[in-house]
């Protein structure tokens, strides 16, 4: 018998933990492909910490993984993925090594999506020139060159924009709603620069604003964290802000938020709105924002062979790499059942935070 065909789309955190998931439990019972628009691993999480060591994150939070994958006997395809036929199970591909491939088609009885998500930097009037951010290695590279080129031990203002979450009445009930996808990282990285401004005698916490659209930081994290998190930070010295309402512009002066107040700033560390691929928006399996509809096996109701993991999924809130993991587990379970290698019942996701920078 043909074996079935897995096509898993995005190899980071999400994409490559899957790949590994479902060959541990598929077993050389299924060919497995993987397409990714680079070759590499980013590990985002320690990006900040490698800024303000005055390390280019570049040099090592990018990990090859393709004597792992060739190591299970999976395909890698290095492309972009243009876009998806679900009518004839095809995935669209351009191989993006060199400039002028044509399209390519590949055919999938199994689709899992793991493209993550984009960042709407461009949605931020003013970030080119005026903003920073330790979401990618080039920002973190630019970020790390102002602090030891430019900084002038002015104030730095660390702030998340509004996160627009989905609505699909094909979702699970009582999801996790947030107004921001992900604060954990605002918070780690006002404690960190402000160790990093007293050990380079710039300045201390309350050269620090930190600031959020929502009604407390990191909302995610639970009362019991907040209720001690943010006093201590107030008698540390951080200055505090809740209720921006998110993002109206950045400037050479700061920060000006939408609910009209504003924050002087010399350095603007911005973390922007997570939006869906564009041309997963088109797709009838998505959300009204565009994030791959599933249920807690990770499945769409809708299309029993396509599934989703990580950040681009609909359910993953707050958008964190943790989450992906325990999505790859269940996922790669639900499919080991399909095709009948797993026999007892699949334990659907729970969700739990976990850190995973250093
Ligand atoms: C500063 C910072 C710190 C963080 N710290 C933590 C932490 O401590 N713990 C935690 O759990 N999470 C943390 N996160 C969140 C975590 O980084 C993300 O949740 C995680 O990267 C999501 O993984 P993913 O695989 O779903 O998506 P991504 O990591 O975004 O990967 C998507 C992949 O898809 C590929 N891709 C996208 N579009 C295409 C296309 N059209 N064609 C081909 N390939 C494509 C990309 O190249 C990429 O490899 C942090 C985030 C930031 C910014």
């Amino acid at each position: 018998m043909k074996k079935p065909h897995i096509i898993i789309l995005g190899c980071n955190f999400a994409g490559l933990t899957t790949a590994r998931y479902i060959h541990a439990v598929v077993k050389g019972k299924a060919n497995i492909t993987i397409i990714d628009r680079k070759s590499l691993l980013t590990f985002v999480p320690n990006i900040p910490i490698q800024v303000l060591a005055n390390i280019n994150p570049a040099i090592d939070l990018q990990y090859k993984f393709m004597s792992f994958l060739e190591h299970d006997g999976s395909e890698f395809i290095q492309a972009e993925v243009t876009s998806i036929d679900l009518i004839t199970n095809t995935v669209f591909y351009q191989p993006n090594e060199r400039l002028g491939h044509p399209v390519r088609k590949i055919n999938y009885d199994y689709l899992v999506i793991a493209l993550g998500n984009r960042l709407a930097y461009d949605k931020i009037e003013g970030f080119d020139e005026f903003g920073h951010s330790v979401t990618d290695v080039f920002l973190g590279n630019r970020l790390r060159n102002y602090l030891r080129k430019d900084y002038k031990d002015g104030p730095i203002a660390i702030t998340s924009d509004i996160f627009h979450q989905r609505k699909s009445d094909k979702l699970p009930k009582d999801m996790p709603i947030a107004l921001t996808a992900c604060e954990g990282p605002p918070v780690e990285m006002a404690f960190s620069i402000a160790h990093w401004l007293e050990k380079n005698f710039k300045g201390d916490t309350s050269t620090v604003f930190l600031s959020t659209p929502a009604e407390v930081i990191a909302e995610d994290a639970g009362e019991t964290i907040l209720n001690q998190l943010v006093p201590m930070m107030g008698k540390m010295g951080y200055h505090y802000q809740a209720n921006t309402n998110g993002i109206k512009k950045v400037s050479k002066d700061g920060i000006e938020f939408n609910d009209g107040t504003s924050q002087e700033a010399e350095i603007a560390i911005l973390f922007p709105d997570w939006e869906a691929h564009p041309f997963l928006k088109e797709l009838p399996f998505t959300d009204d924002m565009g994030f791959v509809v599933t249920d807690m096996c990770m499945r769409n109701p809708d299309y029993q062979n396509i599934f989703a993991v990580g950040d681009a999924a609909s359910i993953t809130v707050p958008k964190i790499g943790s989450l992906g993991h325990m999505e790859a587990e269940v996922l790669a379970n639900t499919i080991g059942k399909d095709l009948g290698i797993i026999k007892d019942d699949i334990k659907p996701m729970e969700f739990e935070l976990l850190c995973m920078g250093i």
